[in-house]
């Protein structure tokens, strides 16, 4: 990581990077503060129906730089997988508002609130390793998915989740959290067994509701251990019973400064 410009501007590394049609790969990408032009862009209302575009936007406005590629449209940005867009919203934090956050977790042993200033500077980032894929992740069910004849399909293969995948199923995820998780992982998903492509495609979040509950944390455990990105999940501490326990990086704060 690089800062120029006076520190308004930095240059970071992708956890995995963009490839585009013709096959070419980028790997960084140079940001700058955001302006009063981005507290417009958090401000609008229709952004804030859908995160995924409103990511979109505000990296897009942010993005000096991406490689040597010519300045492109929020395409570019809106096919990045959301673990490279995640890593670009947090760096985009930190030069904005600074590395601290705080944060607020409740105690899941006692539901004592306790009060945590994250260093985001701190939190591990996971790079895509040599002959890794983001594109390729296999998963073997054990129930599997049983088809109209009876048939048991049980080698799952999937790719990781784009910005264009998130604002995809904003909608379903609003309404209900675990049916915009089937359609956020149908539109992922890429072979099942021998289930035709064409099936696939007709029958997508209808598969994965029917899979069961063992295959569907196994389907979880794969995307966690495969995804490239910042490692958002915390370890904390109880100051009050002294339990420790695991949770999600309180974001509440995220972009604003407190
Ligand atoms: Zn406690």
């Amino acid at each position: 990581m690089s800062q120029t410009s006076m520190g308004r501007e930095i240059e970071v590394t992708l956890p995995i990077g963009y490839t585009d049609e013709e096959g070419r790969h980028y790997k960084t990408v140079v940001l700058r503060k955001m302006t009063g032009k981005e507290e417009a862009i958090l401000a609008d209302k229709r952004n804030q129906r859908n995160g995924g575009k409103l990511v979109t936007e505000l990296l897009h406005s942010c993005t000096v730089r991406f490689g040597d590629m010519p300045k492109n449209g929020p395409s570019v940005i809106e096919n990045m997988y959301s673990a490279d867009r995640n890593f670009l919203l947090l760096k985009l934090r930190n030069i904005t508002f600074g590395s601290e956050l705080s944060a607020r977790y409740t105690c899941s042993s006692c539901d004592e609130i306790i009060h945590v200033t994250e260093d985001l500077d701190e939190l591990p980032v996971r790079t895509l390793g040599e002959g890794e894929s983001a594109d390729d992740i296999m998963v073997e069910l054990d129930d599997g998915y049983v088809d109209k004849d009876g048939n048991v399909h049980r080698a799952l293969s999937l790719r990781l989740p784009t910005g264009a995948d998130e604002a995809a199923v904003a909608p379903q995820m609003r309404q209900n959290a675990s049916l915009g998780k089937n359609a956020l992982l149908s539109r992922c998903l890429k072979s099942l067994g021998d289930v035709p492509r064409h099936r696939l495609e007709a029958l997508g979040p209808k598969i994965l509701s029917e899979l069961t509950i063992t295959d569907r944390r196994k389907i979880d455990r794969a995307l966690n251990q495969a995804a490239p990105g910042v490692d958002l999940i915390r370890e904390i501490m109880c100051p009050s019973c002294g339990a420790t326990f695991k949770s999600s990086l309180d974001m509440t704060n995220f972009l604003s400064q407190e």
